[in-house]
């Protein structure tokens, strides 16, 4: 991975994606090592394909909250 986790979390746009339920869970799931959300069950949509990291990272995947990170993904 090229960026720092940090910045990864400070782009995410999880938050204001419809699927998204927060249950004190950290967000940037595409980069989560085998957490996939605990409260997530329903796609109601994906913000990922507009987001920064998902370009800048060269991620392929959707929905990584409930299908799991970028790399469990492959
Ligand atoms: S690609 Fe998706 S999970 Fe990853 S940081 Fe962006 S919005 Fe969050
Ligand atoms: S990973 Fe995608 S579907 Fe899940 S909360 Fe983030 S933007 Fe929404």
């Amino acid at each position: 991975m090229m960026m720092e986790i940090k910045e990864v979390v400070r782009l995410c746009v999880c938050v204001m994606c419809p699927s998204y339920i927060d249950c004190k869970e950290e967000i940037a799931f595409c980069i989560a090592e085998n957490r996939k959300s605990r409260c997530i069950t329903k796609e109601k949509g994906c913000l990922c394909p507009g987001c920064p990291v998902q370009d800048r990272e060269g991620f392929q995947h959707v929905y990584y909250c409930v299908r799991g990170s970028e790399k469990e993904q492959h």
